[in-house]
């Protein structure tokens, strides 16, 4: 029985990232902003359509240099139902996560909920496209203009996505894209920071290379958060393939939903308008009443059968230890909620549609 994994990295060839890595052995420029990172901030920018693109070592540090670079302080609208990096960005900043409901269909922050979290303190809202479904960028916009708040919206699952023909690093002051291996486009690690304002790139990129402003001047207390040039050269293979790997993806998703759609029970992923999606994720909800099992059973009897979904996200990251019980997660009801029921199921390119389909039919053994 073969296994099946939620996620597969997709590769270029080896011969291919060969070539793209020799002339390093000449140059033996390795690190600190070389031609192949040059190369990719460039291309990046393009595919993108962003404005004042910065690389670093991984998404997580374009969020926490982000935060930095636009000097924010006291609190932070955000969602719980994130991956760990969304919350602890902001903690690791030293400022206070209060944590907003999301939107039962499209599991990101519903805008509705932001407005009676706003405090004097308040300084920036920070939702998430998760699994690459678009947030409510108006009304988030609305909101953040009549406070004067900034937006920063961590894209770790949004790369490719494209809202009214737009990319999606369009929105808000800030976006961060995650580069891990287990994303749509990858640099192994890596990620980028996209900023409305030139100047605040420009800051961002003095915090990830030790605050420095020039070969004497320390203008800040900066980190170390560089992407190396074997990184940048495993983009630059990446890039040339995302488009294909983003249709291969797709075709999966639409054999899931061929398969899910429609069954009491199961809720799965929207179908926004005006969106380009990316098919990051395939989540589905199971509502155990309608359905006939609840998500811990799937999992574990998709588990026995070689096939690893996950509960992503579960728990809240209101609900981790590490804050000690000083959040509250039934404030959120719906994320809590959809924490319990959820599954991602196996999605990357290389999934075939008899693969889809055996994972389907497993589940529907469970349908009244
Ligand atoms: C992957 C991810 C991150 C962090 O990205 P890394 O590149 O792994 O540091 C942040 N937020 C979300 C929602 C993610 O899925």
């Amino acid at each position: 029985m073969n296994e099946i994994n939620v996620a597969r990295s997709s590769m270029p060839s080896f011969e291919e990232y060969c070539g793209e890595i020799q002339e390093l052995w000449d140059s033996r420029w390795l690190t600190n902003m070389g031609i192949k990172h040059e190369e990719l901030r460039i291309k990046l920018q393009g595919y993108l359509d962003a404005k004042h693109l910065h690389l670093l070592t991984n998404g997580h540090m374009a969020i926490e240099l982000s935060l930095q670079a636009l000097g924010l302080s006291g609190e932070v609208i955000t969602t719980p139902f994130t991956f760990a990096s969304t919350t602890q960005a902001i903690v690791r900043n030293g400022l206070t996560p209060v944590f907003c409901d999301i939107d039962p269909v499209t599991f990101c922050m519903d805008p509705e909920k932001i407005e009676p979290l706003i405090t004097e303190k308040t300084s920036a809202i920070l939702p998430v496209h998760v699994y690459g479904n678009v947030c409510d960028v108006e009304a988030i916009e609305r909101i953040a203009n009549k406070y004067n708040l900034a937006v920063i919206y961590d894209t770790a699952h949004a790369f490719g996505v494209k809202y009214e023909g737009k990319g999606i690093a369009n929105f808000g002051d800030a976006s961060c894209f995650s580069f891990h291996a287990t994303k749509v486009f990858h640099t192994v690690e890596g990620g980028c920071a996209c900023f409305r304002s030139e100047g605040v790139g420009k800051r961002l990129a003095r915090l990830k290379n030790f605050g420095l402003s020039g070969q004497e001047d320390v203008s800040e207390i900066g980190t170390n958060a560089k992407l190396d040039e074997f990184r940048a050269a495993m983009g630059l293979c990446n890039l040339r393939r995302v488009d294909g790997e983003i249709m291969k993806r797709g075709r999966a998703v639409e054999r899931y939903r061929e398969r899910l759609g429609g069954v009491p029970g199961l809720q799965i992923n929207p179908v926004q308008k005006n969106v380009q999606q990316n098919f990051a994720y395939f989540p589905v909800v199971f509502h155990e009443k309608a359905f006939g099992a609840d998500r811990n059973a799937v999992l574990h009897k998709l588990a026995e059968n070689g096939v690893y979904a996950r509960k992503y996200f579960y728990p809240l990251t209101s609900e981790f230890a590490c804050y000690g019980g000083k959040f509250e997660p039934e404030e959120t009801p719906v994320a809590k909620e959809i924490s319990q029921r959820v599954l991602t199921l196996p999605l990357y390119a290389e999934l075939d549609l008899e693969a889809v389909d055996r994972i389907c039919n497993i589940i529907l053994s469970y349908k009244k």
